[in-house]
């Protein structure tokens, strides 16, 4: 077994992140512009054959947790078999998908015989007319069947939901509601700047302790849960009436740098050691250039040594990545 993917901090890595589009069906005012978007020309994104190479040999470096994500993965024509290719990858043990539904009713049952069993949806409301202004389009109605095509199938759900400030305070308790009743677990993402249109201040950042509040209020108290794996993002919080868990992203007033395990591979084949980070290593141009396993391999250990300590949102110093979330792979 090849030595593991370690900082310059001691950080381990066995988490990739993998998009495999930028394009998507929807305008979140938080990730993308509402009109011009520049994609990422055909020819520049990976192919199957890419993508899963690249990752059978992160795997071999102890990568073990891949998520797929995009942009709208499942616009992404042909997703099933690339999930059935991921799926078989020696030594990955958890292979999972971020999307935001519209698709999903269509899709769920060709991904669950590819192997998948774990979906995140982005679902910030249940109010049609704040789901349109979040996300300039009127798809709630496909995003809402796509959840319950997915519960019905037996895949465990986890719903994303974007912490936005003066916006989403009136869905906080109705989405945790939802989200309780029906067996997923709701999780609450602060708005951190990855927007297209520099909109982001940290004065629009609905922070993870004032949703604990009402939703201890709201609903029922919330207990901190001691986590298995204190290098997951979401911290995690159990109702004390027993209905179930609800995670934070607390990305913002919580930075959880220190053990940040995750790499990102980008659609056009860039490798990124943080969502923030300012440079990033291409992947694409050697792999087609004919560079061996060992090649990649070696940049994939260079990338994560030269990891930095974390992302500055808090500090004076802070500079937003060029790419916006969409681009990147959230
Ligand atoms: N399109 C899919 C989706 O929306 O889930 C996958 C890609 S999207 C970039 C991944 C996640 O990023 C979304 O679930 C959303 O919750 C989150 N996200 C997007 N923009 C964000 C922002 N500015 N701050 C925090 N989270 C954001
Ligand atoms: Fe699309 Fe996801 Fe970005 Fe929303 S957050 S615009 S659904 S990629």
């Amino acid at each position: 077994m090849a030595p593991p993917l370690v900082d310059s901090f001691g950080r381990v890595h066995d988490n990739l992140r993998v998009s495999v589009t930028d394009r998507c069906n929807v305008r979140c005012f938080y990730c993308m512009p509402e009109t011009e978007v520049r994609f990422v020309k055909r020819g520049e994104i990976l192919d199957f054959e890419e993508i899963e190479r690249f990752a059978r040999i992160a795997a071999g470096l102890g990568i073990t947790k891949l998520r797929v994500t995009g942009g709208e993965p499942l616009l992404r024509r042909g997703l099933p078999s690339l999930i059935r290719g991921l799926a078989s990858i020696p030594g990955i043990a958890d292979l999972a998908l971020t999307t935001n539904g519209v698709l999903l009713s269509e899709l769920a049952a060709p991904l669950y015989d590819a192997g998948l069993r774990r979906i995140n949806v982005h679902l910030d409301t249940l109010d049609r007319e704040r789901f349109v202004r979040i996300t300039r389009r009127d798809e709630l109605g496909r995003v809402l069947a796509g959840i319950e095509a997915a519960r019905r199938l037996g895949y465990r759900i986890k719903l994303n939901a974007v912490a936005v400030k003066n916006l989403v305070e009136p869905d906080i308790a109705p989405l945790a509601r939802y989200a309780r009743e029906n067996g997923y677990e709701a999780r609450f993402i602060e708005f951190m700047p990855l927007d297209a249109q520099n909109l982001w201040d940290r004065s629009k950042v609905l922070l993870a302790d004032d949703i604990i509040e009402t939703l201890s209020r709201e609903i029922a108290p919330l207990d901190p849960v001691p986590d298995p794996d204190p290098r997951a993002p979401a911290s995690e919080y159990a109702y004390a009436d027993g209905g179930g868990r609800v995670g934070f992203i607390a990305s913002v007033s919580k930075p959880f740098c220190l053990n940040c395990n995750r790499l990102r591979l980008t659609a056009d084949g860039k490798l990124r050691y943080c969502l923030f980070a300012l440079e990033e290593d291409d992947v694409k141009t050697p792999m087609r250039a004919g560079a061996s396993d060992e090649e990649i391999a070696n940049l994939i250990r260079r990338n994560a040594a030269g990891k930095w300590e974390g992302h500055e949102i808090n500090s004076s110093r802070f500079v937003a990545p060029p790419r916006p979330m969409y681009a990147i792979g959230g």
